[in-house]
């Protein structure tokens, strides 16, 4: 009986591995016609200087509105898109559409505004990061000091020569780098000495409990001094409530973001929002 039923348990766990399988390539195959049909779509999220209150920037963030299982977060579709090789074309996508969204806000009269664009390490390792941030650039028009790039330690892992070259690379396009989730990764002190990037992004895991939780506040204030002291801009991200932004002004955080000040949103709302017309010259 007791192989029986180990058999069957096998039995069981053969099927389910077959059917989270399957299910992995049925979204798969929807995501790769998303892209290639257009149905992505782009959020963007304010990015405060916390002294002044003022928005600074934004963060695209990319959506994913399924026909019939509706909105697929990007925590899921991400590593999908980066296990498949469609992290490619997706970024390429995300990179051409929030930079002409850009140059759209920079002609209607916000020429200070920011735009940062998460990259995957995939678009790093096979090289093309290079190539459609160049492209994105030419394609949009837009400012290269306004393109500002975020790699999480995913990218800096696979540390080799190859990718201190791309960085290098992309340092001299005149953009912004950025390492997004700082703090989360087993060696970001490291990267800092490795490269000379522009701004550090605080984790929302430690920013969250910033006020309640001794450890965090520490490590947050540690974090700040730190990117002050190297000469960097340093973003508190997942910011909730104004005491945790006034608690960040207190410690001379530079920038925020979360959705005390704004959640991502649809570019129509976030200029009615955040970017009312500048008057009329006539
Ligand atoms: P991330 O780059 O760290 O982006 C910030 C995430 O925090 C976003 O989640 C945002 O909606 C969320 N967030 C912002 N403020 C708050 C807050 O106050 N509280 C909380 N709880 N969350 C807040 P989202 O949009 O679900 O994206 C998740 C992750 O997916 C991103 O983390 C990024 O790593 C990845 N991702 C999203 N879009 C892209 C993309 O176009 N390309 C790549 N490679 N990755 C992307
Ligand atoms: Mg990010
Ligand atoms: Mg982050
Ligand atoms: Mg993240």
């Amino acid at each position: 009986a007791a192989k029986r039923a180990g058999r069957g348990a096998y039995q069981f766990a053969t099927a389910s591995m077959n059917e989270a399988a399957l299910e992995r390539l049925q979204l798969e195959a929807s995501l790769r016609l998303a892209i290639e049909t257009g149905a992505l779509r782009l959020e963007y999220q304010p990015l405060v200087e916390l002294s002044s209150g003022r928005m600074i920037g934004v963060e695209a963030l990319c959506r994913w509105d399924h026909p019939e299982r509706g909105p697929i977060p990007p925590g899921v579709f991400i590593p999908l898109a980066e296990d498949s090789g469609l992290i490619e074309s997706l970024g390429r996508w995300v990179l051409l559409t929030a930079t002409q969204q850009l140059q759209r806000w920079h002609e209607a009269g916000h020429a200070e505004l920011m735009m940062a664009v998460n990259l995957s390490a995939r678009q790093f390792q096979r090289g093309v990061v290079l190539e459609q941030v160049e492209e994105a650039l030419v394609v949009s028009g837009v400012n290269p000091a306004r393109l500002e790039l975020e790699l999480t330690e995913s990218v800096l892992l696979h540390d080799g020569e190859a990718v201190m070259n791309t960085l290098r690379q992309l340092k001299a396009l005149g953009v912004t780098l950025s390492i997004d989730d700082f703090g989360t990764g087993y060696s970001s002190f490291a990267y800092l000495r490795r490269f000379k990037f522009d701004k550090i992004k605080i984790d929302q895991s430690f920013v969250r409990d910033v006020i309640d939780d001794p450890d965090d506040a520490a490590i947050v204030r540690g974090i700040i001094s730190l990117a002050l002291s190297l000469g960097l801009h340093v973003l508190a991200e997942g910011v909730e409530t104004e005491a945790i932004a006034q608690r960040l002004r207190t410690l001379k955080c530079t920038y925020a973001q979360g959705y005390h000040f704004a959640r991502p949103l649809r570019p129509e709302a976030l200029a009615e929002r955040f970017l009312q017309a500048p008057p009329a010259l006539s």
